[in-house]
């Protein structure tokens, strides 16, 4: 079994989901008393989040390739950014490590067209949603179409997840405000939901809107497990 390095914390409400599903993925497989290896760096997310505010993206860079090389030292076999936002920064981080680092989007990615889904929604931070970073990965790339939220929407989905979700609340009201959110996307065509933010999982699933959601969480750590697994 391959090493598995998480860069987490970010949150840690998030990366819990990450440890749990590797570990019971690990454990379905082999059995016993059999768990993941895992290596992990799990940053104050205080720290990063007021960076990422002050755009002091040079600053964020030197962390993760810190990060990231530290887990490389540590013997990790590969990388994991337990994060869509902070995946603005993977390809840079990727040119200075010697593993490979599994891009959430491309997991995702792979996920939706095995369902035969082409139109998707995408919720998740302000910079994933309005960037190019992500959303240009999964159309260039994928060969996807990606439909977002308007402004307004998205400003509720953004302040959610760092006013809430990432302090460990979960409400029914943001419950119900990303319910009405995800019909609109499916009204103008989406036929599935991306969940792209690894908070999201955490306050809607499934049984909250009809078309297929797609949980970057679960998607991203099952392919890390089956990595680690070389399956
Ligand atoms: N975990 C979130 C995401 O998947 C947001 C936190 C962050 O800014 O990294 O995008």
């Amino acid at each position: 079994m391959k090493t598995t390095g998480l860069i987490g914390g970010m949150s840690w409400e998030s990366s819990l989901e990450y440890y749990r599903i590797i570990n019971q993925l690990v454990r379905e497989r082999h059995g016993g008393l059999h768990s993941a290896r895992i290596v992990m760096h799990s940053f104050d997310f205080a720290e990063v989040a007021t960076l990422q505010n002050e755009g002091d993206w040079d600053e964020i860079i030197k962390l993760m390739i810190g990060a990231a090389q530290r887990l490389e030292r540590a013997g990790a076999d590969f990388l994991v950014i337990c994060t869509n936002t902070m995946h603005k920064v993977a390809d840079v981080v990727q040119k200075d490590i010697r593993v490979p680092l599994l891009h959430i989007a491309d997991a995702t990615a792979e996920e939706i067209k095995s369902r035969g889904l082409e139109k998707v929604g995408l919720m998740g931070t302000r910079l994933t949603m309005e960037e190019d970073f992500y959303k240009e990965r999964l159309i260039g790339r994928h060969g996807l179409e990606v439909m977002i939220p308007d402004e307004h929407e998205r400003q509720i989905v953004n302040d959610v997840i760092y006013s809430e979700l990432c302090r460990g609340e979960v409400t029914q009201s943001s419950r119900d405000k990303y319910g009405k959110i995800m019909q609109n996307l499916v009204a103008s065509g989406s036929e599935g939901i991306i969940l792209g933010c690894t908070e999201i999982g955490l306050l809607v699933d499934q049984q909250d809107v009809q078309v297929p959601v797609f949980d970057t969480t679960a998607i991203h750590a099952k392919s890390a497990a089956r990595y680690a697994l070389e399956l």
